[in-house]
């Protein structure tokens, strides 16, 4: 069991020790050739000077590589003198301080794993992030050993015309047999990780930014000749977010030039390599024609995300990968806010929660679930987590929340000024948030440290006769598999009360007078909050904005829940109000059908609704939002035991009833929100055109011929891809023979059309791998066999492969376990050529735990089908084995 050994592996925080050695300038130099790349890598090392006793052994990462030449101090070293096994070079003696110098062979074009060196469409490109910079050359590949780069690509002129690195480019020049070469210098210490390369023929789209103290920056965008005009929006977002950074952080960007690459065959959205980010093109190209509203908010996010990264993660970077939320968690932060200033922060916030309630309570509540400061781990790209991500955004909302505005940006400022060019821990930013505001955070620190989804549940006590209003907060938090017992955490739980008329004036000590909004700190199990002078009985407003990432309990009944819907003045808590009044609702017909009792929807919801589609004076973009019914995983998600038939017949039950009921008034929502503008990505189009869909998506819930002819039409005629994806999708979903028919000749229709764009066959295979009508699994092999899907290409296994068995669970948990054979058989054919990709599409099987009995044991017999194979990845190893332990 030598080979399970090895996989069983565990990295722990607590085993953390600075590195035996720095690199303080590291010289490459790429010879890239057909058949074989030949890098040559000087390092100017020497012993770290923070160590009391100097190493003499060195060692560096390495993986894959056939070593050519290694010399130290210029003297080449005899085989004797160095070993090199098991991912590791190893020389037992050197000096204080010397130079390294090796010559490796690597080759780009059989690697299938997309880490390290590359290629993508004839492309040559690099992901490094988190250890792939141990695939290109010996190094130390590790996030605290920063160093200086100068990097030298030498290629085919013809072939790779266009040669890329971090920094600025400093010499070029032609080089025998038709080739050239290009020298980058990066001015700014990095680590490994952060480095990149990019060779091939691209195109590229070239604007400028004036930074606020007035330096002149170069802007690029590259991708290949046929994509060049789906690059306004990127661009567009990559100035305001530049602007924005430095109006809301007083970040401006460093280098004369900014480059974007978009590339086809990627495992992540984007990367942000110093000065060359690297995006998947998924999440940089956009046009009406071919790009969803959807889309186009994505490239806006994550071009914004990755330039945010500069600062919050590339000046300041990471000490170790268990660091890795103290870059994330905060970036996404930034992005979100840029997002919600960009559009609407409320209905923002409500995409956002959407997110994290569904997919990262899910993580928190399964066998995989970790703090958002892990302290160990066997894969760390199995790491790259929503818990990282999103519920670590949450952490850095909750000391915004808690600060303040002003006293969270004096935070920031510290936390920059003082780490700028240093590798640092999610303690010291804490640290610097802690003294630019003087308050404590030891107990707060519990929410890096301690896993799980905290529950709050809230009573209320309305004293008419002294006008007091009580609340009484209990929290709890459920065990994960690395701690039983939690502490209790800092809580802050913005609230207010909610009268016949609207807010009630809060009557607190210590709050200001006239104020309606209080932001109350939880921090033991039980807690009460008392409010003076309440002149009537209220309805609580609880967690506010969701001011904290809780399962938050309070036994509204369903008459308080229409009340705030209609009278919140926070519009997050109004789409909560509506959000949990549809969720009773829903339970209860899930209740209904698992007995065998006759389903009829509550009336109250129907009004309600009847209520929202009637409003002019409403925000479009939040009543949309509101008549969207909860999804399938969120009520998933809140069941004891997922009964998927169950949950999928009664939200189907709803939205059928729902059409039907307030069939009149979906109709003029219809009329009312079609456009005769030409196409904008801006909030106020994408509002009205998600309020249109979703009017005829509710529509097709019937099988009414005249409809059904009416989204036909709307393929037919729509002039941008929301509009003909949401006529595709209705068609796609409705059962009946005439739709069925709209939907085969639309759907040959689309690809004829749109076959040479591979990102709208993507959307091509997802909608038809979510279509939830019955015979899903045999689609969806159908697609695999189709000439346009790849299994190397990522983006083609998440829309057929992932969009399946995540999206579609109906179809996925089929009663005889056909979805689950289909998937471990695609993750093991998979696993052998790219581990990253293949672990993350386990992750349905995880959740194992909360099915009935015979789906649970179909699924974990998957799972153990899995683990026996002897050649397994680490990456999946990990997965499987911890969801089975
Ligand atoms: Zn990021």
């Amino acid at each position: 069991m030598a080979m399970r050994d090895a996989q069983a592996r565990v990295t722990r925080l607590r085993d953390y020790r600075a590195p035996d050695f720095l690199i303080d300038r590291t010289e490459l130099h790429f010879d890239l050739r057909p058949g074989e790349t030949l890098v040559r890598a000087t390092l100017a090392l020497r012993a770290n000077p923070g160590h009391p006793v100097r190493a003499r052994e060195l060692r560096l990462h390495g993986e894959g590589l056939q070593l050519r030449e290694l010399a130290l101090d210029g003297r080449a070293l005899a085989p004797a003198e160095y070993s090199y096994s098991d991912g590791e070079l190893v020389i037992p003696d050197v000096p204080a301080v010397f130079e390294l110098s090796s010559t490796v062979a690597i080759h780009p074009e059989a690697n299938t794993s997309l880490e390290g060196l590359y290629q993508s469409r004839g492309l040559y490109c690099t992901q490094c992030e988190a250890e792939g910079f141990r695939k290109i050359t010996f190094y130390l590949d590790r996030p605290d050993v920063l160093s200086e780069f100068t990097t030298t690509i030498e290629a085919d002129q013809g072939a790779f015309p266009v040669l890329l690195s971090n920094g600025n480019p400093v010499a070029e020049g032609a080089a025998p047999g038709g080739r050239h070469w290009v020298t980058w210098h990066d001015p700014f210490q990095k680590p490994a990780y952060l480095f990149a390369l990019v060779a091939g023929d691209l195109a590229c789209m070239e604007d400028s930014f004036t930074t606020a103290s007035g330096r002149n920056v170069a802007l690029r965008i590259y991708v290949e000749p046929k994509d060049l005009d789906k690059l306004d929006h990127a661009m567009y977002s990559l100035k305001q977010a530049m602007a924005w950074d430095e109006r809301r952080f007083g970040l401006e960007y460093d280098l004369d030039i900014f480059m974007i690459v978009a590339v086809d065959d990627f495992n992540m959205g984007a990367m942000e390599n110093k000065g060359l980010n690297i995006f998947n093109t998924s999440c940089v190209l956009a046009h009406p024609e071919t790009t969803t509203d959807l889309g186009f908010q994505r490239v806006e996010a994550v071009v914004a995300h990755e330039y945010f990264h500069n600062w919050s993660g590339n000046r300041v970077t990471c000490r170790d990968w268990f660091q890795l939320s103290l870059k994330e968690g905060f970036t996404v932060f930034r992005d979100s806010e840029f997002s919600a200033d960009m559009g609407s922060r409320t209905i923002k916030r409500v995409e956002d929660v959407n997110l994290l309630r569904t997919a990262q309570f899910a993580e928190d509540a399964g066998p995989t679930a970790h703090p958002v400061q892990p302290d160990a781990y066997q894969e760390i790209s199995n790491f790259y987590t929503v818990t990282i991500y999103e519920k670590g955004a949450e952490v850095v909302r909750m000391i915004h929340t808690l600060l303040g505005p002003d006293a969270f940006r004096r935070g920031c400022d510290l936390y920059f000024e003082r780490h700028d060019g240093a590798a640092v821990t999610i303690e010291d930013f804490v640290a610097a948030m802690a003294e630019a505001s003087g308050r404590d955070f030891s107990q707060f620190m519990g929410w890096y440290r301690q896993a799980g989804t905290p529950r709050v549940a809230v009573r209320g006590h309305y004293d008419a006769g002294a006008q007091t209003y009580r609340l009484d907060f209990t929290q709890s938090c459920p065990p994960t598999p690395e701690c039983a017992d939690k502490a209790p955490f800092q809580i802050p739980i913005r609230l207010g009360l909610v009268g016949r008329n609207g807010d009630l004036p809060l009557h607190v000590s210590g709050l200001a007078e006239g104020a309606t909004d209080i932001v109350f700190e939880l921090t033991e199990s039980t807690q009460s909050l008392v409010f003076e002078r309440v002149g009537e009985a209220p309805i609580p407003s609880l967690l506010r904005g969701f001011s904290a990432p809780v399962k938050l309990a309070f036994d509204y009944d369903r008459d308080e829940l229409v009340q705030l819907l209609r009278r919140d003045s926070d519009g997050f808590n109004r789409w909560e109000a509506g959000n949990r009044l549809a969720v009773g609702i829903l339970q209860e017909l899930i209740a209904d059908d698992l007995a065998g009792r006759p389903l009829a929807l509550d009336a109250r919801l129907v009004e309600a609704y009847r209520e929202l589609l009637t409003d002019p004076a409403l925000d479009p973009a939040l009543v949309a939002h509101i008549l969207t019914l909860p999804g399938e995983a969120y009520l998933s998600e809140l069941a004891e035991i997922i009964e998927v038939e169950a949950i999928h017949r009664a939200r189907q039950f709803a939205r059928r009833e729902l059409a039907q009921r307030l069939r009149p008034e979906f109709e003029a929502l219809y009329t009312g929100n079609r456009s005769a503008e030409s196409y904008r990505a801006n909030a106020e189009q994408i509002a009205r055109r998600s309020l249109h869909n979703l009017a005829l998506a509710y529509l097709l819930q019937l099988e009414v011929p005249e409809l059904i002819d009416r989204a036909w039409q709307q393929f037919d005629q729509a002039d941008n891809m929301t509009d003909t994806n949401a006529a595709l999708v209705s068609l796609l979903n409705n059962p009946a023979p005439q739709a069925q028919d709209h939907a085969r000749e639309a759907l040959g229709r689309y690809y004829a059309r749109w076959q040479s764009e591979s990102l709208v066959v993507n959307q091509w295979f997802q909608m038809q791998a979510w279509c939830v009508l019955p015979g899903g699994l045999e689609r969806v092999r159908a697609l695999l066999a189709h000439p346009a899907f790849d299994l190397r290409n990522p983006n083609k296994v998440r829309s057929v492969i992932g969009a399946f068995s995540a999206g579609n669970p109906v179809n996925f948990h089929r009663a005889d376990g056909a979805g689950y054979a289909f998937l471990v058989e695609q993750v093991l054919t998979l696993d052998a050529m790219n581990p990253q990709i293949a672990a993350r599409l386990l992750t349905p099987l995880t959740r194992w735990r909360k099915y009935p009995q015979a789906r649970a044991g179909a699924m974990r017999a998957a799972l153990e089908q899995v683990l026996v194979v002897p050649e397994l990845s680490k990456d999946s190893f990990e997965i499987a084995s911890k969801a089975l332990r």
